[in-house]
């Protein structure tokens, strides 16, 4: 790309936010010129809207230190040359975030988003881009519903907890083994409850057994996510039943699932299963967008893998790690998967869904 595209982020100073920020410097494609949050930390630097709470490992980009700090709401001071939006934040309630998002794409501009108010509206897509590339093509009938300029539109990321196993399962899918059944617990970590998750005495050194409303969208998001496209429009897959009982545990990054499936036909053996994950490639790779990893399942022998602390970078953050592959007694199969919760669960899964957006022509540099 000759130009690189100008981007935004809206939730700068949270944790998202802050990844968005570690991934985003020197990203080949896109260039950050406008950092956005609440009324609070308006009027102020980025460095000094974030003071003491940057929690990255790598110190703050110098380049964005001074930026001054929109309110999300303040549009009339958008930069001009600001082409495309990441969202990683919430406004009160769900449909005071879902008008927002929309506000942006009204005035022009692509947003893909992390925050799970639009996940359920119905022309818009909810991507995995291993997975449900396809999608995105219901954002012509979006546009046209709502009367937005062809530039603006709304594409959502699903929960962070469902990219730990679905590419996998999809993977099954995909080489002729459908999945029936699945009974999944996660255990999720910190960072996934945002600022408040990693600072707060309450969630330090415990195992909280619920997360609020996250069996629910553990549930329940795959159905859009695996679902076709028929005449336009997003047929939610019925096959698919998933039961799921989600945990916080005391990690920084990483949400690793223990997953036990049941197939609907034919089981394939352990080594089938391992060679299709492993071989396993999709629209991003083929592609070659600068955040796909390659490959993007890894599939470990070892007993003690996929372990946080060894594994959560692996793929720059992007892959799921695998293992513990064995038949149970009463599954088919189980396993252990792992994936980075903010880079592929929520930034870096939204930064390779609008590369997969750029790619397929629906962002124009
Ligand atoms: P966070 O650390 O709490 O950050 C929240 C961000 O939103 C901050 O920039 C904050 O700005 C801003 N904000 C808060 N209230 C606002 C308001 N009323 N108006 C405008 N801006 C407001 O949260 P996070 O973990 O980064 O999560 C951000 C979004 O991503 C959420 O929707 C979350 O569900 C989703 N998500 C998170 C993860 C994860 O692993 N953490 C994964 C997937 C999706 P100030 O600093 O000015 O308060």
């Amino acid at each position: 790309m000759r130009n690189k595209i100008a981007v935004g982020v809206l939730g700068a100073t949270g944790v998202v936010g802050q990844n968005y920020l570690r991934l985003l410097a020197n990203h080949p494609w896109f260039e950050i010129k406008d950092l956005a949050a609440s009324s609070r930390s308006a009027g102020t630097t980025y460095e000094q809207a974030v003071g003491e709470r940057w929690l990255m490992d790598t110190s703050m980009p110098e380049e964005f230190k001074n930026i001054p700090v929109r309110d999300v709401t303040d549009y009339a001071s958008i930069p001009d040359d600001v082409k495309l939006f990441f969202s990683a934040t919430e406004l009160g309630d769900k449909q005071a975030t879902r008008d927002f998002e929309f506000a942006y794409a009204s005035k022009g501009y692509p947003v893909v988003s992390n925050s799970s108010a639009n996940r359920w509206t119905e022309d818009v897509p909810m991507v995995i881009p291993e997975i449900n590339g396809d999608h995105l093509e219901i954002l012509k009938s979006q546009q046209k519903n709502r009367k937005f300029p062809d530039s603006g539109f709304v594409a959502v990321k699903p929960n962070c907890s469902v990219q730990s196993y679905l590419v996998a399962i999809h993977a099954l899918r995909e080489a002729g083994y459908p999945v029936k059944e699945i009974l999944v617990n996660t255990l999720q970590a910190l960072s996934g409850a945002g600022y408040r998750g990693l600072t707060s005495p309450d969630m330090q050194d415990t195992v909280n057994p619920l997360i609020p409303g996250e069996e629910e969208k553990t549930e329940r998001e795959p159905s859009k996510i695996l679902g076709e496209m028929i005449e336009g429009e997003i047929a939610l897959d019925q096959f698919i039943k998933i039961s799921a009982l989600c945990t916080r545990v005391p990690v920084i990054d990483g949400h690793t699932a223990l997953v036990y499936l049941n197939f609907a036909e034919k089981v394939p053996s352990i080594e089938k299963i391992k060679e299709i994950w492993s071989t396993f490639s999709a629209e991003p790779q083929a592609m070659q967008l600068p955040s796909a990893p390659q490959p993007p399942i890894l599939v470990m022998e070892a007993d003690d893998r996929p372990q946080v602390k060894l594994d959560v970078d692996n793929g720059k953050g992007m892959a799921v790690t695998i293992g513990r592959l064995e038949k149970d007694k009463f599954f088919d199969i189980r396993f252990v998967a792992l994936s980075h919760n903010t880079v592929r669960g929520a930034a870096g899964g939204a930064i390779l869904t609008a590369e997969l957006l750029v790619g397929k022509g629906y962002i124009r540099s």
